[in-house]
């Protein structure tokens, strides 16, 4: 007698102690193949419920990730390491933006009407913004709750199904929020888990039957990510990694700076896809500022204050920058001996050329450059040089220099004199620019990211003498139609 294979499985595991804390399916190809074409009726389904059922049915999916609020945090700290509090935080941010994308996909996504000019005068048009079907969602593990739910709230809001594959770090976490969703729509599959290692997550961005991939991780997997997508002409959403730049005015609060500046560098691990990697200080408050920086930093400790480094590979490279930035630099703060595995102490290095690994690449580990400079228009120009784009912040006394410095930032955010603020934000769209990606999530921007505009024109009243899509037009009517634009959009305003 045979027996069908055991599906393969790989193990989650705790990455202060090495426990494991669970086992999960990998899926492969098929398995992925299976969980599309299962999400086809339920998508259907869901659509079919317009507006209103998914808005009471998602609204209870919130209320029940806030009732099972402290369980979700538990199974975040135990898969990522980061401290419960952390964990907690992370899961309200998601809730916020659960509630936002259910309350505001019928205004954002429903239709309207809209003028239909002068040469649609006899015409009545709407626009609405409707479903793509299954939405695939491939998501990071340093904030494994939050980040996916910027997806998958608004995709499932707009009215799609979602099938969402977890990183192979945090799947226990993924399976959580699917369980916790059947729980309110227990009738269809309408919010799917596959678990598995990154081959799971290319078979489903390279699956025909996903309308969209909603993707979360690095500039390098994007890349192989968008060329799974081209084979389909699949569109992506790429949400990847940042080099958020700091910049402190030289009027800026100084000890307020320092608090947030310390904050965004090395809550998490400095895992964190908008967290602060640099900081530009102009001259008159650099010194002031660095003084309260370290004194602020020194009182920090990784594994009380945040959480280890939860993938073992990224403490290289937080090694090697540490290495480099300190020999070409000046130490301030720590140094290699702060890499502690899985651990690492903040790290603040100082006078850092600008062509640096630490100034140059995603460290995405508790360390931050400082560097002097002239003014903030150097800051900016500075900020503004690398390959990302994601985010930043300005610290300023003056609120018009703060918000002109913002518009010039070549990022999809900046946050001025708070950190990371618009991140918890939900009407605020997030994500980059350049080697950060493209395409929005949160707010009314990502609503519409996953639903595809439908223009709809309708004759209302025939236009005697003026039907321009007929053969029957004569050279006569076309003749009366240039005067009337010559008359309307001809004149060269003064
Ligand atoms: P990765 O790019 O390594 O992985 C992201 C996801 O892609 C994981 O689920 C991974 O699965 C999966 N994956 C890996 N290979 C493939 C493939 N060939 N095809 C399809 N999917 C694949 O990123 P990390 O998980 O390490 O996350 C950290 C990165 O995410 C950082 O660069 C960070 O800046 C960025 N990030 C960006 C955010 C933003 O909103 N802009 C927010 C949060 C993080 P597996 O884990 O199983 O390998």
């Amino acid at each position: 007698m045979t027996t069908a294979a055991e599906p393969r499985t790989f193990d989650s595991l705790d990455p202060v102690t090495g426990a494991v804390v669970g086992s999960h399916v990998i899926h492969d190809e098929d398995a992925v193949s299976a969980a599309v074409a299962a999400a086809g009726e339920p998508a259907r389904w869901w659509a079919e419920l317009g507006f209103a059922g998914r808005r009471r049915r998602l609204l209870d999916y919130k209320a029940v990730l806030t009732r099972n609020l402290r369980e979700v945090a538990e199974e975040i700290r135990r898969e990522t390491g980061k401290p419960l509090d952390d964990a907690l935080l992370e899961t309200v941010l998601a809730i916020v933006h659960l509630d936002w994308a259910a309350k505001h996909a019928r205004s954002v996504l429903g239709p309207r009407r809209v003028s239909p000019g002068l040469l649609g005068l006899n015409m009545a048009a709407t626009v609405e913004y409707l479903p793509l079907g299954v939405v695939g969602v491939i998501g990071p593990w340093n904030y494994p709750v939050f980040t996916p739910m910027g997806s998958i709230a608004y995709a499932l809001a707009a009215g799609n199904a979602v099938v969402f594959k977890p990183s192979e770090l945090t799947p226990g976490v993924g399976v959580l929020l699917a369980e916790l969703f059947a729980e309110s729509v227990p009738e269809h599959p309408v919010f799917q888990v596959v678990t598995g290692l990154g081959e799971t997550g290319a078979a489903l961005a390279a699956h025909p039957g996903v309308g969209k991939i909603a993707f979360t991780g690095s500039t390098a997997t994007a890349k192989r990510v968008m060329a799974a997508c081209a084979k389909n002409l699949t569109p992506i959403v790429a949400e990847c990694g940042g080099k958020d730049a700091f910049i402190v005015d030289r009027d800026a609060d100084l000890a307020a700076a320092a608090d947030a500046a310390l904050w965004g560098a090395c809550a998490n691990a400095g895992q964190t896809c908008a967290g602060v990697e640099r900081i530009y200080v102009v001259d008159e408050v650099y010194d002031a500022f660095l003084r309260e920086l370290t004194a602020r930093a020194e009182r920090i400790r990784a594994g009380e204050h945040y959480g280890p480094i939860t993938m073992p590979a990224q403490l290289d490279v937080i090694r090697r920058h540490v290495d480099d930035a300190v020999a070409r630099g000046r130490a301030v703060l720590g140094g290699a001996d702060s890499v502690r595995p899985p651990y690492v102490d903040p790290v603040i290095v100082a006078d850092v050329p600008e062509d640096s690994p630490a100034v140059r690449e995603e460290t995405f580990g508790p360390t931050v450059t400082v560097d002097r400079v002239a003014d903030v228009d150097e800051a900016l120009r500075r900020a503004n040089a690398g390959a990302y784009g994601l985010a930043g912040t300005v610290f300023s006394g003056n609120r018009r220099r703060a918000l002109a410095l913002a518009r010039r930032m070549r990022t999809g955010m900046t946050a001025v004199n708070s950190v990371i603020s618009f991140a918890g934000i939900p009407a605020l769209p997030f994500g980059g620019v350049g080697g950060s990606g493209f395409g929005r999530i949160h707010g009314a921007d990502g609503l519409r990211e996953f639903a595809r505009p439908k223009a709809v024109s309708r004759s209302r009243f025939p236009l005697p003498g003026m039907n321009l899509t007929s053969f029957a037009r004569t050279p006569a009517q076309l003749e009366r139609l240039v005067r009337l634009v010559t008359i309307l959009h001809g004149r060269r305003k003064k």
